[in-house]
């Protein structure tokens, strides 16, 4: 299976049915072919709306809760984006096509320099990879314009919300990991934050510290 015109009509027609309208991220998922980030047995399963297991014990996220997380990040062109959670690469391929610069974020080494093979091989250049744990953010870089937690934490890190900027969005889910947990949107205003949720979620969690591969 390709991610020919019919498939692509099929695909965007299932993210338009559970709520992702926002034309620009329909046009940036249009651009960004899943299979590239889906490897192995379940690659032609990459067009259905469905989680898939990926290296590392991970998953990539549904293609509907990836589009309704960057509708609600409300990306702009001009923005620097930090995305934790790397995992396929998927999302930030996403974010890459919306985005000026894309950050994004792993604690496993090889999820990460398999996502940036990925992005070498479709000439993507603006995303900038590295390996750490992404609950301490990048300060170097700081702050962000957006910000997108694609692991659950149980509250909004406080260096993620240190390194936002005043008016930025970050968008996470928050709660247990064996539990439902929340979508939230956090935005940053000149006194304090606002936290506005958006959608019961399932991901996996944030953990501390670096992987074993
Ligand atoms: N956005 C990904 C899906 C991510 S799955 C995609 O499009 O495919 C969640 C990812 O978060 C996993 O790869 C996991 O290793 C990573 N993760 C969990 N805790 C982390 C942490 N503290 N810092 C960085 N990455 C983390």
């Amino acid at each position: 299976m390709s991610f020919d015109a019919a498939t692509k009509m099929q695909f965007l027609y299932a993210l338009r049915s559970k709520g992702v309208t926002d034309t620009n991220v329909l046009t940036a998922m249009e651009k960004v072919d899943r299979a590239d980030y889906v490897k192995g047995t379940f690659a032609d399963r990459a067009y259905e709306d469905m989680p898939l297991p990926i290296a590392c014990g991970q998953t990539i996220s549904q293609p509907s809760v990836v589009g309704l997380m960057t509708q609600a990040l409300q990306v702009s062109a001009r923005d620097k984006v930090l995305e934790i959670g790397t995992g396929s690469g998927y999302q930030a391929a996403i974010l890459s096509k919306l985005a000026r610069r894309v950050y994004t974020v792993d604690r496993y080494r090889r999820l990460v320099h398999a996502a940036r093979a990925v992005f070498e091989a479709n000439d993507i250049t603006n995303i900038t990879t590295f390996t750490a744990d992404g609950s301490h953010g990048f300060a170097e870089q700081a702050p962000f314009d957006r910000i997108l937690l694609t692991a659950a934490a149980e509250d909004p890190p406080g260096p993620l919300l240190a390194q936002l900027r005043v008016g930025g969005i970050m968008v996470l889910p928050v709660g247990q990991s064996d539990a439902v947990q929340s979508l939230i949107r956090v935005t940053r205003l000149e006194h304090g934050y606002d936290y506005d949720e958006l959608r019961a979620v399932r991901f996996v969690p944030l953990l501390e510290g670096l992987g074993q591969e």
